[in-house]
């Protein structure tokens, strides 16, 4: 995801304002939420940056890209519009001019940018309906000398007649001068960079997400990795029934959901000795809850090697046959762990959109035959009873068919697809 391509001139600014929405209502705990903040900007800008140095203030916290008075390059600009809307737990950043707390030093600010700003803005905006400016004034130091809509005046005095070409718009203008007075310094910018909002990065425990190559569930991870949870990937295939391109598929899927986060593992885990065993000696009906009932279990078992607390998964209501309310209450029976569906009111439209936002939805919409269709039933239970499933169950040999499963268990690197046994996946204690 990155934002929509700029118009900005390049102007040497000299900091970084960075804002946070929802942490800012964390109470004691602030301090390691915006910790956890700088880490995730030192790793995401740590390229064009090298070690930034960071103030923090209420509600915000400046970036200054080294020693004191030194100036961000083009560079550095374009890699937070790359960046920032990867990074959870960032409202949004602007590139702008930290200066001294007095009218004169925004006046002195201002006019030696504004004029650069403007020409660029309006060769850009070649229709007279769009050419809308504001100043928008924040006034958090309330011993200011100026009330926010006085500075506001003071400056459309001198703006609007210098460029006719502009009109006041208060509420959405194109053109945004946003200033920030603060007892620390005031600041000068032209631009938002969206970031996605939630919470940093590894503040919210660690997961792991049932990753399928279809739409829902790489959104489901990315929620999750949203509200600042770790998310590690596991993915059932049937080889050889199902193509090794399945795999690839769900690895260049964790590579995109890893620009969100920090280096989720994969693991692939093949279900083939299950799905024989169920189609061999189960009722055709509940071969999908059947399955599903073991891919808890055996997602479970990469859970603990991994160190994970949860599992997620892409299941929303309704959608198909599995996701009744009765079928995933039957599932989920097998599980021994807490099963997260962040995914499970939404429409699929939605679903749709923030796929294509986050860039998965091209990669997801790549026709793979997925593990679940092996052996499909022609028509699964939408109401499976619990008593019926277990009864189907104990015909299996359930133990050793899991243990031949974690046998065949991988882990895959999503960035150039090597594979390597999950050793400590064969001893995995299994939850039965
Ligand atoms: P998705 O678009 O995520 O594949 P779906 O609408 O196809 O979802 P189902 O196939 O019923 O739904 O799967 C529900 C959830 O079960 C998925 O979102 C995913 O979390 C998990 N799941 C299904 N198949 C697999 C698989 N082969 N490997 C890993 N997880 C799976
Ligand atoms: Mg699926």
């Amino acid at each position: 995801m990155s934002s929509s391509p700029s118009w900005q001139p390049f102007l040497p600014c000299n900091a970084v304002c960075c804002r946070y929405s929802e942490i800012g209502t964390k109470g004691r705990n602030r301090g390691s939420f915006v910790r956890r903040l700088e880490e995730g900007l030192t790793r995401a800008l740590g390229r064009s940056f090298g070690q930034p140095r960071f103030e923090v203030e209420r509600g915000r916290i400046y970036l200054y890209p080294g020693a004191e008075g030194a100036l961000l390059t083009e560079g550095q600009i374009s890699s937070l519009r790359q960046e920032i809307p990867n990074l959870p737990g960032i409202s949004s950043v602007s590139p702008g001019w930290h200066c001294p707390r007095t009218l004169e030093a925004l006046e002195e600010y201002v006019w030696r940018t504004l004029p650069t700003v403007v020409e660029a803005f309006l060769e850009s905006h070649p229709a007279q309906g769009e050419r809308t400016y504001a100043m928008r004034v924040n006034r958090c130091d309330k011993s200011f000398p100026l009330l926010a809509a006085e500075v506001e005046k003071r400056f459309a005095e001198k703006v609007l007649p210098r460029w006719p070409q502009l009109t006041l718009d208060l509420k959405a203008p194109a053109l945004r001068i946003g200033v920030d007075l603060r007892s620390s310094g005031i600041f000068v910018d032209y631009e938002r960079i969206p970031g996605p909002g939630g919470l940093p990065a590894g503040s919210g425990g660690q997961a792991l997400a049932l990753l399928s190559g279809g739409i829902d569930s790489p959104v489901a991870c990315y929620e999750m990795i949203r509200r600042g949870t770790c998310v590690d990937f596991v993915t059932f295939h049937s080889a050889p029934y199902t193509p090794e391109a399945g795999l690839t598929k769900i690895c260049d899927l964790a590579r995109v959901l890893n620009h969100f986060q920090h280096r989720g593992r994969v693991a692939a885990v093949n279900l083939l000795p299950l799905q024989k065993a169920v189609r061999d000696r189960c009722e055709e009906k509940f071969r999908t809850v059947l399955y599903r009932r073991s891919m808890m279990r055996l997602a479970s078992a990469v859970a603990s090697c991994f160190g994970d607390e949860a599992l997620v998964t892409g299941e929303n209501l309704g959608q198909v046959a599995s996701q009744t309310l009765t079928n995933m209450r039957v599932i989920e029976e097998a599980s021994p762990m807490m099963i997260l569906r962040p995914l499970l009111v939404y429409d699929k439209l939605d679903i749709m959109r923030v796929a294509r936002q986050i860039g998965t939805l091209d990669i997801s919409q790549i026709p793979v035959p997925d593990s679940c269709t092996v052996f499909a039933p022609a028509s699964p239970a939408t109401g499976a009873s619990l008593a019926l499933v277990k009864a189907n169950e104990e015909r299996l040999e359930l133990p050793e068919l899991l243990r031949e499963c974690l046998r065949q268990t991988t882990t895959m690197s999503p960035v150039n697809y090597a594979a390597y046994p999950l050793e400590e996946a064969w001893e995995a204690p299994l939850p039965l």
